[in-house]
């Protein structure tokens, strides 16, 4: 078991850099380099998230919490911005608030797709967070054992 927690603030270059640290503390695992892709993925996705529509482009800060446990990443990526009204519809594949900024919709699509398990808590107001399994599997195991 291991465990880490990143706060930073909802600026755009520090998408990279949270996908990077999470990357780097997935390592011990042994991912393979598309399960690291896929979890890189994810993380930008759901940083972008806070940023453009948590905060809407505004100061605030973004939390990402990770633990390990055997062959599992757990990633919980957390803002205090507006948080969503309704979040079935949000998750809805093309689903986007913002269809004037090149947005697609398919955030969320992607994150559950690229990961083991997904799910969203978030409340009008309050703010939105997002939490993320990546399962490595028999890979980790190897190399935990
Ligand atoms: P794309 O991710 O393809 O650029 P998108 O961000 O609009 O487009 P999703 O990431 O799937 O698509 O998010 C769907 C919708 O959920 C957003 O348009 C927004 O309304 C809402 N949403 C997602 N994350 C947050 C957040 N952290 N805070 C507030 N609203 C959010
Ligand atoms: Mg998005």
């Amino acid at each position: 078991m291991n465990e880490m927690c990143l706060k930073f603030l909802s600026r755009s270059e520090n998408e990279i850099f949270a996908r990077n640290a999470v990357a780097a503390f997935a390592l011990p695992l042994n991912p393979s380099l598309s399960e690291l892709s896929d979890v890189k993925t994810a993380v930008s996705e759901a940083v972008t998230n806070c940023i453009v529509h948590g905060y809407r482009g505004g100061e605030g800060w973004i939390t990402v919490a990770c633990r390990t446990e055997g062959s599992k990443l757990y990633i919980e990526v957390s803002d205090e911005g507006r948080g969503i009204e309704n979040v079935e519809e949000a998750l809805a594949p093309f689903y986007t608030t913002l269809p004037d900024e090149e947005r697609s919709g398919m955030g969320f699509t992607i994150m559950q797709t690229f990961m083991t398990e997904f799910s969203v808590a978030s409340k009008a107001g309050e703010g939105t967070k997002v939490t993320m399994c990546k399962d490595f599997g028999e890979r980790a195991e190897i190399n935990a054992g």
